[in-house]
């Protein structure tokens, strides 16, 4: 029979290879859409008064998630006030006299609050510890009586807190004490990430109480979604789309109580000057750092500080944040004017802060 289009030995040869290339093409996007669908791995488990939350993709998932648990438990064998024998714990019962060696974790973590002690000016204070627990937060949350929160704001003062040299550190005054609740969270995902990498992870998410970190990227580029929750009710009020980071949220309706005789309402993020809970018309700030540690202090120091303060900090670290404020209103740093969309009908996009 005579072909229709009777094609040369060059087309043959050009066609076959199109094929090949086709061929090729798919079983690379047969590949990529199967690594992009895979099952991740997910394990919660329990670990400095709060659930951590794991989503991990890879081979050695399972394994890597194990590893990452176990990381939180050991940073908080390190960092709890509570914990005896943890460097906190050391540090907080030699207050007043020599310097102490501590874990390089610890120190890191030390320096980076630090640092945001020093340049929010004091509105974020690590030595915050005799204030938190007269008001018992964590457990039987109170109206302490004025007078004991007077005498004790001057045992706060991060400036009595001395890193000279790795890896040692001093309370340098006694009646001093540190209290990491503010960093821990975000300083729990940076030794997850950690573990991730080590373990050579595809990809991951790990949420620890109010902070996340992501690791790895998604396919196709797509974004990681955070919701930035809503005071009022149990869903979100609008979602933050990122592709790397760490993301920590401070929100006065985490821990609160009324008390009855004044009945007024008392949240668990204090204003170092007052003793007080800070009263800066925010109801949650999530900040988003490039390390967790930094992301969980910046959303306590935002808090205290407001929002108009904050942005000068936030630069400093080359931090961004999103401000709730308690007229239902939504304000962004520049950073994130892309990433972040409005879900709730209830809040009004206030606009960008600078
Ligand atoms: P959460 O613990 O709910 O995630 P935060 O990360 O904002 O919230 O930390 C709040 C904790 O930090 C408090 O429970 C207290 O232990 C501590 N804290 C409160 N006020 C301050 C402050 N001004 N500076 C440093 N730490 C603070
Ligand atoms: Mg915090």
């Amino acid at each position: 029979m005579k072909k229709l289009f009777p094609l040369s030995l060059k087309q043959k040869k050009l066609t076959t290879l199109l094929f090949l290339i086709l061929a090729v093409i798919l079983l690379c996007l047969t590949f990529f859409l199967f690594k992009g669908t895979e099952e991740g791995y997910q394990i919660t488990t329990y670990s400095m008064g709060s659930y951590v939350q794991q989503t991990v993709y890879g081979n050695n998932r399972e394994e890597a998630a194990a590893g990452a648990a176990q990381a939180v438990d050991a940073l908080d064998r390190l960092i709890s006030w509570r914990v005896e024998g943890s460097d906190i714990q050391r540090l907080n019962a030699h207050a007043g006299e020599d310097f102490i060696s501590i874990d390089p974790t610890t120190w890191e973590i030390l320096q980076d609050s630090l640092s945001v002690c020093e340049k929010s000016g004091g509105a974020f204070d690590i030595t915050i510890a005799p204030l938190s627990q007269l008001w018992r937060f964590d457990e039987t949350p109170h109206l302490p009586e004025d007078s004991m929160i007077q005498s004790l704001l001057s045992q706060v003062d991060h400036r009595v807190l001395s890193l000279p040299e790795e890896y040692e550190a001093a309370l340098q005054k006694s009646g001093f004490a540190i209290d990491l609740g503010a960093v821990g969270k975000g300083a729990a995902c940076d030794a997850i990430i950690k573990v991730y990498e080590e373990q050579g992870v595809d990809r991951a998410v790990a949420a620890v109480g109010g902070s996340v970190g992501f690791w790895g990227q998604k396919p196709f580029g797509t974004p990681w979604k955070v919701t930035v929750r809503d005071p009022d009710s149990p869903g979100g009020l609008g979602i933050l789309s990122l592709h790397r980071g760490f993301v920590s949220t401070s929100g006065s309706y985490e821990r609160s109580f009324v008390d009855e005789e004044t009945g007024k309402t008392y949240h668990h993020l204090l204003d170092p000057k007052t003793g007080y809970p800070a009263e800066t018309h925010l109801v949650s700030v999530t900040v988003l750092s490039n390390k967790g540690s930094l992301s969980d202090a910046l959303s306590t120091a935002c808090f205290v500080l407001g929002m108009e303060e904050s942005v000068f900090l936030l630069r400093e670290f080359q931090a961004d944040a999103v401000f709730v404020t308690d007229s239902k209103e939504v304000y962004l740093t520049e950073g994130l004017e892309e990433s972040f969309e409005l879900t709730s009908s209830g809040y009004q996009l206030g606009g960008v802060v600078s």
